[in-house]
């Protein structure tokens, strides 16, 4: 497709570190597609994620692997390598610019969970980014929904950035619970894609 057309799509875009994706994940692009209206949703994982620099984390071609298998049922998500590639730490203003300046995307979405929007002035660049694209937010059942609702109305005073907070309540699903039940050898089927949870019994990930 040629460039300049991406400037008409309304897009999403969903950073993490996807160690692994799961269904709480694909939850909030699939109902960011319906309630924001949005076109499309590009999962970014991170090369190295600034809050996590002192973790181990799998791979990068395993996470991206993983992604395109939770997201091979529908056209409209995709996966990008673009932070892979960069070899660098990850910093979502830069990922954010990037699309804008290179790839000349126009109407962008950034995709979150609440715990993150919580966070989101203390990012690398943080006020900037809330200047340069709108967002869509994903109550986990960890934060409470009046709270992040305030918050999210505080950040739209501050910085003119537009916060559309699902409707939808997101399931209790982490990375860090799907890590902790694979080397404890307890099942995690219904927590990521069946195709998923293949990738991970067939590379030996997280034992
Ligand atoms: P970890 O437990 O390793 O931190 P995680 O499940 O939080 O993993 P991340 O890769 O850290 O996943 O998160 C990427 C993005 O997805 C973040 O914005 C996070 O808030 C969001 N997210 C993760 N899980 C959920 C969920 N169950 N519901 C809504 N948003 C989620
Ligand atoms: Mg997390």
């Amino acid at each position: 497709m040629a460039k300049g057309s991406e400037s008409k799509k309304r897009i999403g875009v969903m950073g993490g570190t996807f160690d692994p994706v799961h269904l709480g994940h694909t939850g909030v692009a699939e109902a960011a597609l319906i309630e924001a209206e949005l076109d499309e949703v590009i999962f970014m994982p991170a090369y190295i994620q600034p809050f996590k620099q002192d973790r181990y984390v799998a791979d990068g071609s395993d996470r991206f692997k993983m992604l395109e298998l939770a997201t091979i049922h529908d056209d409209r998500l995709k996966v990008s390598s673009w932070e892979l590639e960069q070899e660098t730490v990850s910093y979502t203003y830069d990922t954010i610019c990037h699309l804008i300046e290179e790839e000349n995307y126009k109407d962008i979405f950034f995709l979150m969970g609440s715990d993150s929007m919580m966070q989101l002035e203390r990012w690398m660049h943080g006020e900037d980014l809330l200047k340069i694209c709108n967002f869509v937010v994903g109550l986990r059942p960890t934060n409470v929904r009046k709270q992040v609702k305030e918050e999210a109305k505080r950040l739209s005073d501050t910085y003119g950035t537009k916060i559309v907070l699902l409707e939808k309540t997101m399931l209790p699903i982490s990375s860090t619970i799907i890590r902790e039940k694979v080397s404890e050898g307890q099942p995690i089927a219904g927590l990521v894609s069946p195709l998923v949870e293949e990738y991970i019994y067939a590379n030996e990930l997280y034992i």
